[in-house]
C-alpha cells in the first residue's frame, strides 16, 4: 500500500519551503509595519457563515466548498476565503472596540473543490488584509497602495493593478435590473454558465471570457452609468488619489468579481506569467458584510492574494535563496560527539551571525564521510573533533571557502576562530 497526498493538495517539501518562508517574513515585515495586526481563525466554521459571508448563489458556496456533517450532525466548511470568518470573529469578539479602524491580516490555507490545474489547487495559501471600521476611499487607497508595496516587497514586477466600482447596494441592484433588460432576447448567445447565472448572479455575465459571451455583451449598460452621486465621487477620489501617488491601475468596466458582498471599489491584480488564469490577487470593498452577519454597520475593505499563484509569476527572477553560513562539526566517539553538541551550542550563542546553521553529525560515520555531508550542505567551516583533537583538548577548524587554510586551536577560543573565518 502506497498512500498518496489527497487530490489538489500538495505538501510543500524541505527543498521548497524557504521561498514560502521568505515571502510570509517579507509580508508580516512590510504589514506589521504599516500597524497590521496579524488574525488567526479556525480552518473549519459552521456551513452558515460562508452561505452568509460569500451568498447563497455563488460559485464558491454552491460548488466550490468542502462541507461536511460532524458527528453531531452540524454542518461544517472547511474556509474557502478569509473574509467571513474575520468578520464572524470581528462581531463574536467585538473587536471593534480595540480601535475604531482595525487592520488586520492573515496568512493560511484556504480550501476550494475546484479542478486542480496550474496555479490552481485545493488547499491553496493566502495572504489577506481586512481594514475594518471606515467608508472613506482613502482606506481604498491606503489597502491599494499598501498592496502595490507588498508586490514590489516579493520583488514582482510587470502586475496590473485592474479597477472597477460595483456601487452601493442600491447601485448594484439597478445596475442587475438593467443587465437582465439588455439580456432578456440575448440569452440564446450565451454560454451555459451565464445562462444560469442570468438568473442568479447576472453580473458574473461580464466577467465570462467566453467568446460569445463578450460578443453578447457588447453594447452592454455600463455600471457607472447606474451609480449614485455619492457612489460616483468615492470612486473618483479613489482613482485621482493613486494617480497622485503614482500607482498604476487599470479601471476596468467589466470587472465584478464572484463574491457577493462587494459593493463599491472592486480590484483585481493580474500577471502575465499565468496565462489565462492570470489574477495573483483580487479585493474590494464589502460595507454591507458586517451588518448582513449581524454586526453594527461598519466600513470595510480588503483583498487576498494566492501565494502559489505569486510563486508562479515569481518563477525565474527576484526569488533568490538566502545565503546560509552553514558551520559542521564532523565528531567522532561518544565524548566526541558530546563535546560537538556543546561547541554547538556556544556557537549559536556567541555568535550573532544572520542565517547561521550549525549542523552535527550523528557520529556514527567516518570522518571522510562527514566531510563529504559537510560538502553537500555548503558548509563555510567545518570543525572536526577526531581521537588526536580530544588527547589532545583542541580541535581543527577548516575554512572551506575557496583557498580556505585549516588550523588547530584549543576549544575555548573557537567562536573566537570562527567569527575571525566568517565576519
Ligand atoms: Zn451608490
Ligand atoms: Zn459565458
Amino acid at each position: 500500500m502506497k498512500y498518496k497526498s489527497v487530490k489538489g493538495m500538495d505538501d510543500i517539501l524541505p527543498q521548497d519551503v524557504w521561498l514560502w518562508q521568505e515571502l510570509e517574513s517579507r509580508a508580516r515585515k512590510e504589514l506589521e509595519s504599516s500597524g497590521y495586526v496579524e488574525i488567526r481563525t479556525p480552518i473549519l466554521e459552521e456551513t452558515a457563515v460562508f452561505i452568509r459571508g460569500i451568498g447563497e448563489t455563488t460559485d464558491i458556496v454552491t460548488k466550490e466548498m468542502f462541507t461536511f456533517s460532524d458527528r453531531k450532525e452540524r454542518s461544517l466548511t472547511m474556509r474557502p476565503e478569509g473574509t467571513a470568518p474575520i468578520v464572524r470573529s470581528y462581531i463574536e469578539h467585538s473587536l471593534g472596540n480595540i480601535s475604531p479602524v482595525l487592520r488586520l491580516y492573515y496568512i493560511g490555507p484556504m480550501f476550494r473543490a475546484e479542478r486542480p490545474q496550474k496555479g490552481r489547487s485545493r488547499q491553496f495559501h493566502q495572504i489577506g488584509v481586512e481594514v475594518i471600521g471606515s467608508f472613506s476611499p482613502y482606506a481604498d487607497v491606503e489597502v491599494l497602495a499598501q498592496l502595490d508595496k507588498l508586490l514590489k516587497a516579493f520583488g514582482l514586477s510587470g502586475y496590473v493593478i485592474k479597477l472597477n466600482s460595483l456601487g452601493c447596494k442600491s447601485d448594484k441592484l439597478k445596475f442587475t435590473e438593467s443587465l437582465k433588460q439588455y439580456l432578456a432576447d440575448k440569452i440564446n448567445l450565451l454560454c451555459e454558465d451565464c445562462r444560469n447565472r442570468v438568473g442568479k448572479n447576472v453580473l458574473r455575465v461580464l466577467d465570462c471570457k467566453k467568446e460569445s459571451c463578450t460578443q453578447a455583451m457588447r453594447g452592454a449598460p455600463n455600471i457607472l452609468d447606474n451609480m449614485c452621486l455619492k457612489c460616483a465621487r468615492h470612486f473618483e477620489e479613489v482613482k485621482s488619489s493613486l494617480k497622485a501617488l503614482g500607482i498604476n491601475f487599470q479601471e476596468t468596466k467589466n470587472l465584478v468579481r464572484g463574491l457577493d458582498y462587494y459593493t463599491a471599489t472592486v480590484f483585481e491584480i493580474t500577471h502575465p506569467a499565468l496565462g489565462t488564469q492570470d489574477a495573483i490577487g483580487a479585493g474590494g470593498r464589502y460595507d454591507n458584510l458586517i451588518k448582513d452577519m449581524g454586526g453594527e454597520c461598519a466600513g470595510a475593505v480588503g483583498y487576498a492574494l494566492g501565494l502559489e499563484r505569486i510563486i508562479l509569476a515569481l518563477k525565474g527572477h527576484a526569488a533568490r535563496k538566502p545565503d546560509r553560513n552553514v558551520i559542521y562539526i564532523a565528531t567522532l566517539g561518544d565524548a566526541a560527539r558530546l563535546e560537538g553538541l556543546k561547541i554547538s551550542e556556544s556557537l549559536k550563542d556567541g555568535l550573532a551571525l544572520p542565517n547561521l546553521v550549525v549542523l552535527r553529525d550523528m557520529g556514527e560515520a567516518s570522518l571522510k564521510s562527514q566531510m563529504r555531508s559537510a560538502d553537500r550542505q555548503n558548509a563555510k567551516v567545518v570543525i572536526i573533533l577526531g581521537e588526536d583533537e580530544m588527547k589532545e583538548k583542541k580541535l581543527t577548524i577548516k575554512d572551506m571557502r575557496p583557498g580556505g587554510s585549516q588550523v588547530s586551536v584549543a576549544a575555548e577560543l573557537v567562536v573566537e576562530e570562527v567569527r575571525r573565518i566568517l565576519c
